[in-house]
C-alpha cells in the first residue's frame, strides 16, 4: 500500500510538473483569487474550457514561508459552491459519518497519506524542506474535515477515489459546479 500510494503521488507530480505554470496561468490565478499566487509551480486542474481551477503551490514560498495547501482551489466558481456547502452545515455530516464509518475513515486517511506524498515527491523535485509542514496535509485531514475547499482541491488535481469527502463534495455540487461543464465568468 505505501508503495502504491508513493508510485501514484510520482506519476501526479510527473503529470503536473510537464506543464509548469506560465505567464497566461498566473495571470488567470492571479485574478481568480484577486491576489499574486506566490509560489505557483502548475495547474493542478482545469475546467473543461481550460481555465484554471486548482493550484499547485510549492512548499516553501519565495521568502522562505512554509506552504502546506499544495492543492489549493482557485476556481472562482468551484470556490462559491465549496462555501454553499460550508454555509448549509454538511461539513459536521461528515465528520459524523467519519465518526461511525470505518470504510470512509480509512479512505480519509490513505487521502491525508497520498497528500504528503504528493508533496514529498514535489519538495523533493523543487528541492524545497519540509521541514516547518512535515505531516500536515490540509482540510482537516487526517481525522476531521475542516475545510472543503481544499478537500475539493485535492479531488480536482488527483481524480476520483483520492479523496472520499472531496469526491462527496464534488457530487453534491455538480449542479453548481463540476469540472467538465464550464460555468466560469472571467474573461481571458
Ligand atoms: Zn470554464
Amino acid at each position: 500500500m505505501t508503495i502504491d500510494i508513493a508510485a501514484k503521488a510520482k506519476a501526479l507530480v510527473d503529470t503536473v510538473l510537464a506543464e509548469p505554470a506560465n505567464d497566461h496561468d498566473i495571470d488567470l490565478v492571479q485574478r481568480q483569487l484577486g491576489r499574486y499566487p506566490r509560489g505557483m509551480v502548475a495547474v493542478g486542474a482545469r475546467c473543461v474550457c481550460g481555465r484554471p481551477l486548482a493550484v499547485i503551490t510549492r512548499p516553501v514560498l519565495p521568502g522562505g514561508i512554509p506552504f502546506p495547501t499544495t492543492c489549493y482551489l482557485t476556481g472562482p466558481e468551484a470556490v462559491k459552491a465549496a462555501s454553499h456547502v460550508e454555509a448549509a452545515g454538511v461539513m459536521q455530516q461528515y465528520n459524523d459519518m467519519l465518526a461511525s464509518d470505518e470504510e470512509l475513515k480509512a479512505a480519509y486517511e490513505q487521502a491525508h497519506n497520498l497528500y504528503l506524498a504528493f508533496r514529498h515527491e514535489l519538495a523533493g523535485r523543487l528541492g524545497d524542506s519540509e521541514e516547518h509542514i512535515e505531516g500536515t496535509s490540509a482540510g482537516g485531514m487526517p481525522v476531521r474535515v475542516k475545510c472543503l475547499h481544499a478537500l475539493l482541491a485535492q479531488s480536482l488535481v488527483m481524480g476520483p477515489g483520492a479523496n472520499p469527502i472531496g469526491d462527496l463534495v464534488l457530487e453534491r455540487v455538480k449542479d453548481e459546479f463540476e469540472p467538465t461543464v464550464c460555468r466560469c465568468t472571467l474573461d481571458d
